[in-house]
């Protein structure tokens, strides 16, 4: 097979190509990884996707049900002997001593690591800005970013430098990525995949997902991740084992579109496009209603009121002791410790420290986390209370196509706006997944699914039913 007709297979095709005896695991590997090679080598003028990329496989001699198709992993998994930053510079020359559950899943299932991604530090941030390793650029346009905080996965998988990728999501950080780059991505249930090994921004909210080039390779991916570890209590074992979605039609179904995150701040072209994907939803058969929920428009403050203090516990272990990097000369415990975080912590990672340790402060504690618990609680109801209406909430991914690098660096509250219509699902732990349903200014444009939890295997049908009717298959140019 031809290296070009190699890198345009999906996943499953490439898998299958492969226990066809079409295409060799070896073949599959080095082309992407030759790729993945040059990117690193470019430097930020590439798409700067990559912190690390092996130098060989690590693969088993059988490919198992993923075939040996590489993967991709964001930085911030715990990869054994591996660096492991997740984007900062306080974790320089950390080299964890176990590897992450899923990518041990992953790796089991034939889907050997073939690559490091660029992320935001610690997944905070919508554009991939905040990286110690320098921004990424989107494949589409490299003046704009790929979003975040995963952007380095979504935009390695758009570009064709690697078949697949693992992203993390707390507030929408493979979702919008994904919408941003034109590919698919999805967050799972909470709990559905163990964070066992990820490193830990807001850990009532983390969730490990696919971003995949369609939604077959996500529901493949999904398949070999999801499960109860013993080494996270708060996953869970799935109800039903992942199934690879087949639909072709949504007779029946019943999408749900809320007021609330589908009319102002979103861009007039990325609502168009909404409006169209509504109407090729019901050409297949759905049904399309008027949902509400009422506190969704809350989600954004009481997220940035709990994000902010679950990191500032989170992020207090890197004081130079344990991890990376330690400042030098120290004259004392506390110049240790302040001179190390001052020097490893980007602003970003500062500004929401400061944010969480106020508002878990004593006094406030009750006037800020306590009222964002209670919003967070609300929210969940309200999905509750639509679900027994509809099947499936749609909204559009990002409230706009993706942006020039610096347009919102200096306005961060500009920047959490991304996230407007994707954190209500995150406070509420269902899974909700983004896929390609057109373009506006010829950049792509993401249509969200989000479903009860548990309901993977639904929301993967209706996502592919949606996925072949908007036959969205443009490709940014190769790099
Ligand atoms: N953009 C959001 C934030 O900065 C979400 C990040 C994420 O999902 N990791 O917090």
């Amino acid at each position: 097979m031809s290296a070009a007709g190699i890198l345009d297979l999906t996943a499953a095709a490439a898998a299958d190509a492969i226990a066809g005896g079409s295409l060799s695991a070896g073949e599959l590997f080095n082309a992407y990884r030759e790729r993945a090679v040059e990117d690193r080598a470019a430097g930020e003028a590439g798409l700067n996707c990559f912190t690390w990329v092996a130098e060989q496989s690590a693969g088993a001699d059988h490919p198992g049900p993923l075939g040996g198709v590489p993967l991709a992993v964001k930085d911030l998994f715990c990869t054994e002997g591996i660096p492991s930053q997740a984007g900062s510079r306080i974790l320089e020359g950390y080299l964890p001593p176990y590897t992450a559950t899923v990518v041990s899943r992953l790796h089991a299932g034939g889907a050997p690591l073939m690559a490091k991604t660029n992320q935001d530090e610690f997944a905070m941030g919508s554009s991939n800005e905040n990286s110690a390793f320098g921004p990424v650029r989107n494949p589409w346009d490299r003046t704009r970013v790929p979003g975040g905080s995963s952007g380095g996965s979504a935009a390695a998988v758009a570009a064709g430098l690697a078949p697949w990728a693992l992203g993390t999501d707390t507030g929408g950080s493979i979702r919008q990525p994904a919408a941003l780059c034109g590919i698919v991505g999805l967050k799972p249930t909470y709990g559905a995949v163990s964070r066992y090994g990820m490193i830990a921004f807001a850990s009532s909210l983390d969730q490990a997902g696919p971003l995949t080039r369609d939604v077959t390779d996500a529901g493949l991916m999904l398949r070999h991740m999801v499960g109860r570890d013993p080494c996270d209590a708060t996953s869970l074992s799935v109800p039903h084992e992942i199934e690879l979605p087949s639909a072709e039609r949504l007779d029946g179904v019943r999408l749900g579109v809320p007021q609330e995150l589908t009319g102002e701040g979103i861009e007039p072209g990325v609502l168009d496009a909404f409006h169209a994907a509504l109407e090729r939803a019901q050409e297949l058969g759905a049904e399309v209603h008027d949902v509400h929920l009422p506190h969704a428009p809350h989600a954004l403050s009481a997220y940035y009121v709990l994000a902010p203090a679950e990191c500032s516990s989170n992020l207090a272990r890197y004081d130079g002791v344990r991890y990376g990097l330690r400042a030098s000369d120290p004259h004392d415990l506390l110049d240790m410790y302040m001179r190390t975080r001052h020097d490893g912590f980007g602003a970003e990672v500062k500004r929401r420290i400061m944010l969480g340790t106020y508002a878990l402060s004593s006094g406030y504690y009750d006037a800020y986390y306590g009222r964002a618990q209670r919003v967070r609680t609300k929210i969940a109801e309200d999905f509750r209370a639509a679900f027994e209406q509809i099947d499936f909430v749609l909204t559009p991914t990002a409230p706009s196509v993706a942006f020039r690098l610096g347009e919102k660096t200096a306005d961060p509250l500009a920047m959490y706006l991304n996230d407007y219509c994707t954190v209500p699902m995150s406070l509420a732990g269902i899974p909700a997944i983004s896929i390609p349903c057109g373009s506006s200014e010829g950049l792509p444009v993401g249509l969200q699914i989000a479903g009860p939890a548990f309901s993977e295997n639904r929301l993967l049908d209706a996502a592919l039913a949606l996925e072949q009717s908007f036959a969205f298959d443009a490709r940014p140019a190769r790099v």
